[in-house]
């Protein structure tokens, strides 16, 4: 794509007025160009300031003081919750339960739904491009039920087929299947609705990591009908420690609480407690709540922009650094072709380890990631170390991905 004939759906440039952070400049005085948005994004004026407000007028604990700040805190809290559950598509907001992180709502998934549901021999099937975050709890309670785990494999073309999945489900009859709507690592978008309706024709429970997805484009749990559906809010402009869990009601209901302590119970004696019920169940001591209030300010301002017109810029700028950078001598993209995927580019340059390219580009300004991502399974399958890896967001420009593929001819050519 040329770079000059390319309209952004999205004026970038008003965008990035929202965001102080970008202001900066790197220690070589370059602009700072900031490509690690799959670890973790910035935060524009509009949630750092709803965070500040609610700090400075309205905060106190929830649900507990009767008090007016606790209430107003409390109606803030639960009016974040419905914010998120609209966010989602979901039903009743007792269906989102707000946690750490998504990190935190697969723990709650596994060591609840999975410690009650899974047993020996059991199978939890995996694609091998899962993130950490959905592997280790599963091996945790591998480990503790003797269920296991059973790996969809990566095509040659960084794909996935969906008859491999249905193989797979016919196959191995798992009874959960976990996958991410997005890979963070090769930045693959797999079909979401389509495996959760092979899921649950062979029988088996469907969990969706969206924490590539949600902060990217439009997200509706009920047109999936995925059971369980997490993400994180930092990867979405919003606060760190805060993620969320949306479970269908049914199963949700019916599972134990994870963790026990203030706020999730209903009754207390000497002998046992009554948990509470949804969503409190699931929300054992005292909440995110300045988080929450964080996350439903960083939703509306995503929605203020447009989800759609958001992916839609990432898909260009996508398109724009992986033509560039397959252009490059000694460069291979770690990932399918542009169209399969949005606003993440993976990469390894002959004879540069990639955290030498990454601190190269650095001087330059330019912050992407190098390493592992969190998905040592995926760099093994595919007899790798680690990868350099660019992932982009609304606020990043067309020039900011011609400068990284100017930067990494740079790198290769003061390297070799
Ligand atoms: N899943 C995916 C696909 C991710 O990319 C990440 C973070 O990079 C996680 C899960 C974990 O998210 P968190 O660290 O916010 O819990």
């Amino acid at each position: 794509m040329n770079t000059d004939v390319m309209t952004s759906p999205l004026n970038v440039d008003a965008i990035r007025a929202d965001f102080p952070i970008l202001a900066r400049k790197a220690a070589s005085g370059a602009d700072l160009i900031y490509l690690d948005n799959a670890a973790s994004t910035q935060r524009p004026d509009q949630v750092i300031e709803a965070v500040n407000l609610f700090y400075r007028e309205g905060y106190a604990n929830v649900h507990r003081g009767i008090h007016t700040l606790s209430e107003e805190a409390t109606a803030e809290y639960e009016a974040a919750r419905q914010t998120v559950a609209e966010f989602l598509g979901a039903g009743p907001s007792r269906e989102i339960i707000f946690t750490a992180g998504c990190t935190a709502a697969i723990n709650t998934v596994a060591h609840s739904w999975g410690v009650t549901n899974l047993g020996a021999g059991d199978v939890v099937l995996l694609p091998i491009s899962e993130h950490h975050a959905n592997i280790v709890p599963w091996q945790q309670v591998a480990a503790r039920t003797g269920c296991r785990l059973q790996w969809l494999p990566v095509g040659d073309d960084y794909l996935i087929d969906s008859q491999v999945v249905a193989d797979a489900l016919e196959t191995y009859q798992p009874k959960l299947f976990a996958f991410a709507a997005a890979s963070n690592t090769l930045g693959t978008e797999y079909p979401v609705k389509r495996w959760t309706e092979l899921g649950h024709q062979y029988g088996a429970t469907v969990l969706v990591d969206a924490a590539q997805a949600a902060p990217h484009h439009t997200v509706n749990v009920r047109d999936w009908d995925a059971d369980f559906v997490v993400f994180s809010g930092h990867k979405a402009c919003g606060p760190t420690g805060i993620g969320v869990l949306y479970g269908k009601e049914k199963l949700l209901d019916a599972m134990p609480p994870f963790l026990g302590g203030g706020g999730m119970i209903h009754l207390v004696t000497r002998d046992g407690f009554q948990p509470a019920r949804l969503p409190e169940k699931f929300e054992a001591g005292t909440p995110p709540i300045a988080q929450a209030v964080g996350l439903a300010a960083a939703i509306r301002y995503l929605q203020s922009i447009g989800l759609d017109r958001i992916h839609h810029h990432e898909q260009q700028l996508c398109q724009i650094a992986d033509k560039g950078l397959r252009q490059i001598d000694g460069l291979t993209v770690i990932g399918p072709a542009p169209q399969h995927k949005s606003g993440i580019v993976s990469f390894v340059v002959d004879g540069i380890h990639a955290h030498d390219l990454s601190q190269s580009l650095d001087l330059d300004g330019i912050a992407v990631r190098a390493g592992h991502h969190c998905t040592m399974p995926l760099h093994e399958s595919l007899g790798l170390a680690q990868t350099c890896r660019a992932s982009f967001y609304l606020y990043n420009s067309a020039d900011e991905a011609s400068r990284l593929i100017d930067a990494v001819k740079t790198t290769r050519d003061r390297f070799l």
